[in-house]
């Protein structure tokens, strides 16, 4: 009789992994793969995070096998969108990992104006799609920032003040709950869930497909004007004023930046540091608005201001800022720049510590103040400017140096803020951070988390406690 070869037990483990990457469309990548140190990296080089199991989901499917392997064998879980998240929330030790990134498509309703856009898109696939038809949503100022976590915090950009946040212009959302179940959330169905959706960051499930409302954006005047660093004291002051009493159709975000040595910037300007303003405007007299800005400090050290396409704008800063910097920030919401914080902004910009750092004030006024309050989970309607500083630098070697500048910077200045952040625009600073930001909205958000998150399933991310 011949003897029968005996395969070793799987574990359960074993078992349910096997299962899974059968049940999947896209891939299941672990350690040993040879695609498994592109399928970690997430854009920030300070996040080295090394999960068990990365499912690069293919279908809504994909995403419902993934969560409730997750759920099933108490696994850690963390949803990956564009992978930009600062302090990494994408990604984890040990863990599963739900790649969106193939789940990228967009779809614009031309005569609805809308974009059906999955969970996994990065800005520049939404606004190639939308440019077609001549139409836009507001979002970022990068294109490579994913969709999924940039909406769902908030989503600050170039358009902000004529258009609203991203939320603001979110009109539904599939998301896969917990318990595996999809859910639509809307004004009209699971209305609770829409509202916290709609800041509450990725606590409350994968959201596999987002539908935004457009807006015709036929002129587009926009681009980086810059002032040397020994006039922002000056530009700032005239700047706070300006910017907060100009009509809806003008954004402009204030900066602090080093000129980079490379064309096409002007060789006499490389390595300067600088103060500028990124103008946004979307009216039809831009020689009459621009007219007297040009002139307020005598003519502008760079003026990049003009005709632009939209996609264009919106990647206009990808190539400075590409995947594998190291990148630190803190942030506070704004509501006011009083002189004494202008002068520890100068301070601060004149000692930027490496040639990629830089500070950003977004105005979150205009159109996004005149959403009431209580209408999403996004908390700080009333502040004025979204602040950021952000220490980046290729070389690891400028961490300390650059870190030590974004605290000192955020400490300095945190005194003059409105107390909390942008979810989006913080690191993993701790709870009391995450309720200072969503402020009142917290216990309700907490309660919400309660219905659809019980067990905290979802938790890599600004985490909100479910009561
Ligand atoms: C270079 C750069 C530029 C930026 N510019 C802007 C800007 O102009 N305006 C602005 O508002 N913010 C900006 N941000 C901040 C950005 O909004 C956050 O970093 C955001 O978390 C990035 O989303 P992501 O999908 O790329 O990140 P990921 O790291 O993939 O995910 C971040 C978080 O979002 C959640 N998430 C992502 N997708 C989904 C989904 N489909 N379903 C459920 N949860 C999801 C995850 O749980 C995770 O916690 C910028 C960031 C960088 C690095």
């Amino acid at each position: 009789m011949a003897a029968t070869t005996v395969e070793p037990a799987l574990t359960l483990d074993q078992l349910a992994v096997q299962n899974l990457a059968a049940t999947l469309r896209g891939a299941l990548i672990q350690p040993d793969d040879p695609g498994y140190e592109e399928a970690r990296t997430v854009y920030n080089a300070m996040i080295d995070k090394r999960p068990a199991l990365i499912t690069q989901c293919a279908t809504v499917a994909d995403v419902i096998a993934a969560v409730n392997f997750a759920r099933d064998n108490n696994v850690l879980v963390a949803i990956r969108g564009g992978g930009h998240n600062g302090p990494g929330l994408g990604t984890c030790d040990d863990g599963l990992v739900i790649d969106l990134r193939a789940m990228n498509g967009v779809r614009v309703d031309p005569a609805a104006r809308t974009a059906r856009v999955e969970g996994g898109a990065l800005l520049g696939d939404l606004h190639h799609a939308t440019q077609a038809f001549g139409l836009a949503t507001p979002s970022g100022i990068i294109s490579t920032t994913g969709v999924g976590g940039i909406t769902l915090g908030g989503g600050i950009g170039h358009l902000t003040r004529q258009m609203g946040l991203a939320i603001d212009n979110l009109l539904e959302a599939d998301v896969v709950l917990a318990d595996g179940s999809l859910v639509t959330a809307s004004e009209t169905e699971n209305p609770e869930l829409f509202w916290a959706l709609r800041g509450g960051g990725g606590n409350f499930g994968v959201v596999t497909s987002f539908l935004f409302r457009l807006h015709p954006l036929p002129n587009l005047y926009a681009g980086p004007m810059l002032w040397p660093v020994d006039r922002s004291a000056e530009v700032l002051r005239w700047y706070r004023e300006f910017i907060t009493t100009a009509p809806d159709d003008l954004n402009g975000f204030f900066a602090f930046l080093t000129v980079p040595a490379v064309a096409p910037f002007p060789e006499e300007l490389w390595n300067q540091k600088m103060c500028g303003v990124v103008w946004a405007y979307t009216g039809d007299t831009p020689e009459e608005v621009f007219a007297p800005i040009r002139s307020q400090f005598g003519p502008p050290a760079l003026d990049w201001v003009g005709p632009i396409p939209h996609p264009a704008l919106q990647s206009m800063f990808d190539e400075l800022y590409p995947t594998g910097d190291q990148w630190y920030w803190k942030a506070d919401f704004v509501k006011e720049i009083p002189d004494e914080a202008v002068d520890i902004h100068v301070q601060f910009a004149e000692q930027l510590p490496t040639g990629k750092s830089t500070m950003h004030l977004y105005p979150i006024d205009g159109v996004a103040s005149r959403v009431a309050k209580d209408a999403t989970a996004w908390n700080y309607r009333d502040a004025k400017w979204g602040m950021v500083m952000v220490g980046v630098s290729p070389d690891p070697a400028d961490n300390e140096h650059m870190i030590e500048w974004t605290r000192s910077y955020w400490s300095a200045l945190h005194p003059y803020s409105a107390g909390g952040a942008y979810v989006n625009m913080m690191m993993e600073e701790g709870e009391d951070r995450v309720r200072a930001s969503y402020g009142e909205h917290y216990d309700r958000l907490a309660a919400i988390k309660g219905k659809y998150d019980p067990n905290n399933l979802f938790r890599v991310n600004q985490n909100i406690k479910p009561v």
